[in-house]
């Protein structure tokens, strides 16, 4: 089968990757970035030089990039997928974006005959690299079986939550939680150490009581602990899903008033330049704040 992937970057590249590894997949490839593009095709991809050419070779298409402003320049103009792609294929959008604009991709691919599903993941680098994301869809139950073999060999845990829109509503609740969640970590973490305490152990008990989280245990010991804040998740992807569950709230009139605090951290910890620094770097903002280093 042939299948299309756009977006090889942290999460894409070790997508991208398992999908090279079974025997039944022609890979082509299609990003901005030419070295990741070069280093897939290395590997036995095919690059292609628009969406649209890669459209016009897939028989799926899977895209894994930043916001949904480029997943819908992506899809449309000259050079999009919609302009290459035909009736028959299915194109999946694994990225973090909001439900409407989802809607909207569905509604445009659906007028050409191709079917259109959201399936943003859960997992990190870590879970993209080992093939075991969690991953929530949304769209027809037809379309969403067709891809399913393609599916799992992305992840391990495969959910179809409801029509088109549905796996990234669940994904904005999730985001809304990790952001949450690990503003929380990076001050809790930062008043331990005022205290006296050592991070080590405060990891070690708090991972077997009640302050436990995704958020400690994974960045703790892999990120904050380590001093290295690369190839994880961007600050300033997590800040865009914080605006995702936003805007969501504003428009069903839902108040998300410990949801504006953490994106005003991440806020914070953007106008210090950490960006593209891994989510956990917003302990950064609390070590300078206090003059306190919970990082070895
Ligand atoms: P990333 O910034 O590392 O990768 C994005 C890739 O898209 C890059 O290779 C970039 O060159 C490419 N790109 C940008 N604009 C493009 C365009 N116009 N055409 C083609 N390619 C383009 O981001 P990531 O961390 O891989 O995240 C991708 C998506 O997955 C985001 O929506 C993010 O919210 C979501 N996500 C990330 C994680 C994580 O842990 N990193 C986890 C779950 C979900």
């Amino acid at each position: 089968m042939n299948v299309g992937f756009i977006g090889i970057g942290a999460m894409g590249k070790p997508m991208a990757q398992n999908l090279l590894k079974s025997a039944k997949v022609q890979l082509y490839v299609y990003d901005i970035n030419a070295a990741a593009v070069a280093e897939l095709a290395a590997q036995g991809a095919t690059p292609c030089r628009s969406p649209r050419e890669l459209a016009a070779v897939s028989a799926v298409i899977i895209m894994m990039l930043p916001n949904a402003a480029i997943v819908e320049s992506t899809m449309t103009g000259e050079q999009g997928l919609l302009a290459g792609g035909k009736a028959g294929q299915t194109i999946i959008d694994m990225s973090s974006v909001a439900a409407t604009s989802t809607q909207k991709m569905a509604a445009l691919a659906q007028a050409k005959g191709i079917d259109y599903i959201d399936a943003p993941v859960s997992g990190g680098v870590a879970g993209a690299t080992a093939g075991t994301l969690t991953i929530m869809v949304g769209g027809e139950a037809a379309a969403v079986e067709a891809v399913q073999p393609v599916l799992q060999m992305l992840g391990k845990k495969i959910y179809h939550v409801g029509g088109s829109g549905t796996g990234d509503s669940l994904k904005v609740v999730n985001n809304l939680l990790l952001g949450i969640n690990m503003a929380a970590v990076a001050e809790a973490l930062v008043l331990g150490v005022k205290s006296g305490l050592d991070p080590q152990v405060m990891l070690e008990i708090i991972k077997e009581s009640s302050g436990r989280s995704y958020a400690l245990e994974a960045k703790t010991a892999n990120f904050i602990l380590k001093n290295s804040f690369g190839g994880g998740f961007a600050i300033d992807l997590e800040y865009k899903d914080l605006e995702l569950a936003m805007e969501t709230a504003k428009s069903l009139d839902v108040p998300l008033p410990v949801g504006a605090t953490a994106q005003q951290v991440f806020a914070m910890a953007k106008a210090k330049g950490l960006g593209r620094e891994d989510i956990s770097a917003v302990i950064k903002v609390w070590e300078e704040l206090t003059r306190v280093q919970v990082r070895k």
